[in-house]
C-alpha cells in the first residue's frame, strides 16, 4: 500500500543512524536526500583562486551523503554536558548508552585504532576552577576528517544494498495521507507509513516551513557568535595531548554572559565555511602525522538567548557575519595585540608575527563587526586562558571573524521525539534538540528501535486477533 514502510529525510549522521539500525529489519526504507553522494561532494572554495561561495545547487560542505559531518574533524562527544539536550527527552543513562553504541560501531566500521580522551580525574578541572574557568566533563572519540570520512565510506557501503537512497532529491513538501505520509521529491510523489525527519542545519528554513504546514509547535533559540583563534600548538599542548578538545566555559564579569571554547583542533587548520552564501570560520584538525601543522585552533564563542517577541537568532547572526564579510571580502583576521590596542591588522604585521596563519583570511579589524558586549566577552575569557593556558593572550595570537554556530528552532516532541502526529518523528540537528555528531546519531538510534518494538508489539496484537 505505501511506496515504503520508513522515508528518512536526510542523509546526515542523524538519518545515517536510523538507517543502519532498520537495515536489517525486513522494513522497506527510502533515504531522501538533497546532496550528493559522498565521493561527488566538492566545495569549490579553495581559500586561493576561489575565495567566496559561487553559490553551487546544494552546498557540498553542510549537505550530501554524511551531512554536515563528513568534512568534520569527527570528534565524538560522549557526554550530556553539551552537544545538545536530547537527555531531556530520552534520559541521560539513555542517552550516555546510545552515543557508546555509536562509538563502537564507528570503531567496526574504519575507526579502530584512533584515541579516545576523558576528562575523568584530570588535574586540570581544578586548574580551571582556580582561574573562574569551568572545564565540561567528557569522553571524546577524535576520528580525525581523514578516518571520519572512511567510516562514512563503510558505512554507505554497508546501507546501499538494503536501504534505497535518493540523492539529489529535496524533499519539497510533507503531508499526512491514510494511516502515513507523503513526501513531495523530485517531481514525484512517495508514500511511507512512518517519515524520520532529519534535516539538519541546512533543512533549518524547511523544517520550520513545514512545522507551520502541520501546525506543529516550535520554541525560538539561541545563536553562538565569536571568534576562532589560532595560536602555536605548544601553548595548548599540555591540555590537548590529555584531553584532545577541552571545552572550557567562563562566565564574563561585566555582563555574566556565558563564553565557551569549542571545537578545538590541535595542529589543525582553519578553514571557510558557506552558510547560506554567508563565509563564516570554522576549524579541523587530521588523525594523519603527514597533515599536521604547527598550530591549534578553537572557537570562543558568547550565547546569546533571545526572548519573545523577536524570534530570529540566527538571522542576528548572519547580519553580523555578512559585515565581516562586507569588510573583508570574506573572513577576517586580526591579531590580539593589534585587537587591544584598538588598530586593525596588516598582512605585514602578521607576517612579522610568531603566528602562521593557515587560512588566508583578510587582514582587518573584528572591533568593526562583533558587537562590544560580545567582543568584551572574547577579551575577558582570552586572559582567563591565559592563566591556564599562558601565551594564549600574546599579541601575535590570530583571531578570525565571524564564526557563528546557529542552532534550529527547537520542534515540539515527545520522549519518543515523536511529533504529535502519530509515526512522526523528527531527530538530529533539525529539530533544535541536538548539535553534535554523536547526539544526533543517538538520536537516529533510538528513534529506529522505538519504530521496531512498536512494530513488534503491532505483529504481537496482530497474532492474538488472529488466533
Ligand atoms: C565544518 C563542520 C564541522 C563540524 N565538526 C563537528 C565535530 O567535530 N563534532 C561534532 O560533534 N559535530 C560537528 N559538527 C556538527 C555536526 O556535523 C552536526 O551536528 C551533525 O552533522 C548533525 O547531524 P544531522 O543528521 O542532524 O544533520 P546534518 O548533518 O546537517 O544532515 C542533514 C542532511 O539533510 C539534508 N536535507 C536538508 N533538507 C532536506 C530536504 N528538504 N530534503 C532532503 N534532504 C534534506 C541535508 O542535505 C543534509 O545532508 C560540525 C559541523 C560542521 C559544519
Amino acid at each position: 500500500m505505501f511506496d515504503y514502510d520508513v522515508i528518512i529525510i536526510g542523509a546526515g549522521p542523524g538519518g545515517i543512524w536510523s538507517a543502519y539500525e532498520l537495515r536489517d529489519s525486513g522494513l522497506r526504507v527510502g533515504v531522501f536526500e538533497e546532496g550528493n553522494p559522498l565521493p561527488k561532494r566538492k566545495c569549490p572554495i579553495d581559500g586561493d583562486k576561489v575565495k567566496s561561495c559561487v553559490g553551487c545547487k546544494t552546498c557540498s560542505i553542510m549537505s550530501g551523503f554524511g551531512g554536515a559531518g563528513a568534512f568534520s574533524d569527527g570528534k565524538y562527544n560522549i557526554t550530556n554536558e553539551f552537544g545538545g539536550s536530547l537527555y531531556e527527552h530520552i534520559g541521560r543513562q539513555k542517552a550516555l548508552e546510545l552515543m557508546e553504541y555509536v562509538d563502537s560501531v564507528n570503531l567496526k566500521y574504519g575507526g579502530a585504532g584512533t584515541k579516545l580522551y576523558s576528562t575523568a580525574g584530570t588535574r586540570f578541572s581544578k586548574i580551571c576552577l582556580q582561574n573562574k574557568l569551568v572545564l565540561l566533563n567528557a569522553k571524546v572519540r577524535h576520528l580525525g576528517t581523514d578516518i571520519n570520512y572512511i567510516v562514512l565510506e563503510n558505512l554507505y557501503r554497508e546501507l546501499e544494498k538494503k536501504v534505497d537512497f535518493h540523492f539529489n532529491t529535496p524533499v519539497d513538501t510533507l503531508s499526512q495521507t491514510d494511516g502515513g505520509y507523503a513526501v513531495e521529491a523530485g517531481g514525484r510523489t512517495y508514500t511511507c507509513r512512518t517519515c524520520i525527519v532529519s534535516v539538519g542545519r541546512s533543512g533549518s528554513k524547511w523544517m520550520e516551513k513545514t512545522c507551520r504546514a502541520l501546525g506543529i509547535e516550535t520554541m525560538s533559540n539561541r545563536v553562538d557568535i565569536g571568534v576562532r583563534v589560532e595560536l602555536n600548538a605548544e601553548i595548548f599542548e599540555h591540555l590537548t595531548d590529555e584531553l584532545y578538545e577541552s571545552k572550557i566555559t567562563y562566565r564574563t564579569e561585566t555582563f555574566e554572559d556565558r563564553v565557551r571554547t569549542f571545537c578545538m583542533n590541535p595542529h589543525g587548520i582553519v578553514v571557510n565555511e558557506n552558510t547560506n552564501g554567508i563565509i563564516t570560520v570554522n576549524g579541523h584538525s587530521f588523525e594523519g602525522d603527514d597533515k599536521k601543522t604547527g598550530n591549534t585552533n578553537f572557537a570562543l564563542l558568547v550565547s546569546k538567548h533571545f526572548s519573545e517577541p523577536f524570534r530570529d537568532s540566527n538571522g542576528y547572526a548572519e547580519s553580523i557575519a555578512r559585515l565581516s564579510n562586507m569588510l573583508g571580502g570574506g573572513v577576517i583576521v586580526q591579531r590580539f595585540g593589534d585587537l587591544i590596542h584598538g588598530r586593525r591588522s596588516t598582512a605585514a604585521r602578521i607576517d612579522e608575527g610568531s603566528v602562521r596563519p593557515t587560512l588566508n583570511a583578510t587582514p582587518g579589524d573584528l572591533s568593526l563587526v562583533l558587537p562590544k558586549r560580545i567582543l568584551d566577552g572574547i577579551i575577558e575569557m582570552i586572559y582567563a586562558l591565559d592563566k591556564v593556558a599562558p601565551g594564549t593572550a600574546n599579541p601575535d595570537t590570530l583571531l578570525y571573524g565571524v564564526e557563528v554556530k546557529f542552532y534550529n528552532m527547537e520542534v515540539k516532541t515527545d520522549e519518543n521525539l515523536e511529533t504529535a502526529y502519530p509515526g512522526l518523528y523528527v531527530i538530529g540537528d533539525g529539530s533544535g534538540v541536538t548539535h553534535s555528531l554523536s547526539h544526533a546519531s543517538a538520536s537516529g538510534v533510538y528513534v529506529a528501535r522505538k519504530i521496531l518494538e512498536g512494530r513488534r508489539a503491532d505483529a504481537r496484537t496482530d497474532r492474538k486477533t488472529n488466533g
